[in-house]
């Protein structure tokens, strides 16, 4: 197995830096442009609190939707699985992740999964609190802890950009409401989708969402469990099956560890009990990932036997008699 080093991640950035170019970078995000499109960075903090870096690892990105997993998490702290699970399903889905079709196709109550659009803005709705800005806060709050970073922000000029761009994500939260899926008020919970969608992390923020999801749900520096275990399980289980949107049944395959994107190029990876994984690479694919980030985490889990599934390693070590 590769060992893990700086020196290791610089060349596997290398590596995988020429994917940008197969990849294009979302122009609606404020100060994205073609300038950036072959940026690649990671970030690893291993679970003994090692930490390595490369590349472009200290650019801040908008989170997109890897606030998708944060918001899940909350919503199941203030309501429990079963009535998240009521009001979105668990299944994978085959569509890209703005599908508007799959509202009426899979089930008229609920959207498929808490990683798509759909889903995530019908979470939102489950966060509690009693404005939009103190269920914002909660958010950032919880964020901070699980980063460690007190300094994290909103950044105001990508939240306008989400709103202004915002007409597809709006008509998945009309359909909704018009399916009696999102019972609560509408624009409410599209604010802060926007908002949680716009909070600024760099590689070293999304490793330590890969951290904390891949180490108990702790809060490393007090110690304290911030969410149960059997929160994590599910969040986990549902970024293998649906995290990378219809790409999911790939990085299943290929990487073998939950792993979570965004349309900004961010990815969190969480090797559970190994490291959290977090990487920034702003050009993606038509369906929402980062080329050149995906190839790397592929590259990761070979070189570094990431793969849960890795019944492999155990037979070659046989092979080597070991
Ligand atoms: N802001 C994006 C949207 O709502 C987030 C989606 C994503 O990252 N895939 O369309």
């Amino acid at each position: 197995m590769q060992e893990l080093t700086n020196d290791y991640l610089v060349e596997a950035i290398e590596d995988s830096r020429p994917f940008a170019s197969s990849g294009n970078v979302n122009m609606i995000i404020p100060e994205y442009d073609e300038t950036i499109r072959d940026y690649l960075g990671v970030t690893i903090i291993t679970t003994d609190g090692e930490c390595f870096a490369a590349g472009d690892n200290d650019k801040f990105i908008p989170m997109q939707s890897t606030s998708k997993i944060i918001g899940l998490m909350l919503a199941l702290q203030d309501f429990g699985k079963e009535r998240v699970f009521q009001t979105v399903g668990m299944e994978p889905m085959g569509d890209f992740f703005n599908s508007i079709s799959q509202l009426e196709s899979y089930d008229t109550s609920k959207p498929f999964n808490p990683m798509i659009n759909a889903g995530a803005i019908a979470v939102s709705a489950l966060i509690k609190g009693q404005t939009v800005d103190k269920r914002f806060n909660r958010y950032m709050d919880f964020l901070r802890k699980v980063t460690n970073n007190e300094q994290l922000e909103m950044s105001e000029e990508v939240y306008e950009a989400e709103k202004a761009n915002g007409a597809r994500n709006r008509s998945l939260a009309y359909f909704m409401q018009s399916t009696g899926t999102l019972v609560t008020d509408v624009e409410e919970a599209l604010d802060l989708y926007f908002r949680m969608n716009s909070v600024m992390m760099c590689c070293h923020d999304f490793a330590r969402v890969g951290l904390f999801l891949a180490k108990g749900g702790l809060d490393l520096e007090t110690g304290e469990k911030l969410i149960p275990s059997h929160h994590l399980r599910t969040v986990k289980a549902i970024m293998m099956t649906s995290g990378m949107y219809n790409s999911s049944g790939h990085y299943a395959v290929e990487a073998g560890f939950p792993c979570k994107s965004g349309v900004s190029g961010s990815i969190i990876g969480s090797s559970p009990g190994r490291m959290g994984i977090g990487v920034v690479g702003p050009a993606i694919d038509k369906k929402g990932n980062s080329t050149a980030g995906g190839a790397l985490i592929k590259k990761l889990s070979q070189d570094l036997e990431l793969n849960m599934f890795g019944i492999e390693n155990t037979e070659r070590k046989n092979e080597d008699g070991i």
